[in-house]
């Protein structure tokens, strides 16, 4: 079975969660969002929630060996899905490297990114109206600064691979979602899944 992954990055603000859960229920793909994943586990006691819940607390990265460990295990629990969506990973270039490798692992082989854009004033305006409990003025400044001095060269790396689709997010939602179908249409690899 031809297996497919759909990786959605964007600053902070850029909608990007939103289209990621779009995009899993229109094509009954499950959603591996590591931000989500966290906010739940921050919540609870073990050793390590509480690991991870020091950080998110201060809008600092998670670290790596975290990450192996959930993404390994969510990726467990979905090997007879032909189409998997990432949301808020890789963030870094280190992280692309443990997702490359579990991808070809679960002989994932179809891999684009979708780069979900806006600016940093928008990005700022927009996080001002939202009120989750991690969006406090001095996360927002460390996963801004994050973003771009680390999230930014990643999305270079799989530039060079031509794997980046591109998406201006300063329109609606429902635009956005728009823009996203048409470019995976005329897609070589991906225009199969959308109807
Ligand atoms: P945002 O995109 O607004 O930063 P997310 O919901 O993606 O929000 O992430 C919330 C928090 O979860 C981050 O501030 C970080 O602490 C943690 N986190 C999420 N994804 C990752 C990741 N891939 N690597 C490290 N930490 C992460």
């Amino acid at each position: 079975m031809d297996r497919y992954a759909l990786i959605f990055v964007g600053p902070q603000g850029s909608g990007k969660g939103t289209q990621a859960k779009y995009f899993s229920e229109y094509l009954h793909a499950p959603l591996i969002g590591t931000g989500e994943i966290f906010r739940r586990h921050a919540k609870r006691s073990s050793l390590i929630s509480l690991t991870i819940s020091r950080y998110i607390r201060k809008g600092k990265l998670v670290p790596n060996t975290v990450i192996r460990l959930i993404l390994t295990k969510k990726m467990r629990l979905h090997t007879h899905d032909p189409v998997l969506l990432f949301d808020g990973v890789p963030r870094t270039l280190s992280q692309k490297i443990i997702l490359d490798a579990l991808l070809k692992r679960n002989n994932i082989v179809h891999v684009r990114m979708i780069l979900v854009n806006i600016p940093k004033n928008i990005s700022l305006q927009r996080l001002r109206n939202r009120k989750r409990e991690d969006d406090t003025q001095a996360t927002i400044e460390s996963r801004l600064s994050d973003y771009y001095s680390k999230t930014v060269p990643m999305i270079h790396a799989y530039k060079d691979d031509n794997r980046v689709i591109v998406i201006d997010g300063t329109p609606s939602i429902a635009h956005v979602t728009y823009s996203i179908k048409e470019q995976l249409k005329i897609d070589k690899e991906f225009g199969l899944l959308i109807k």
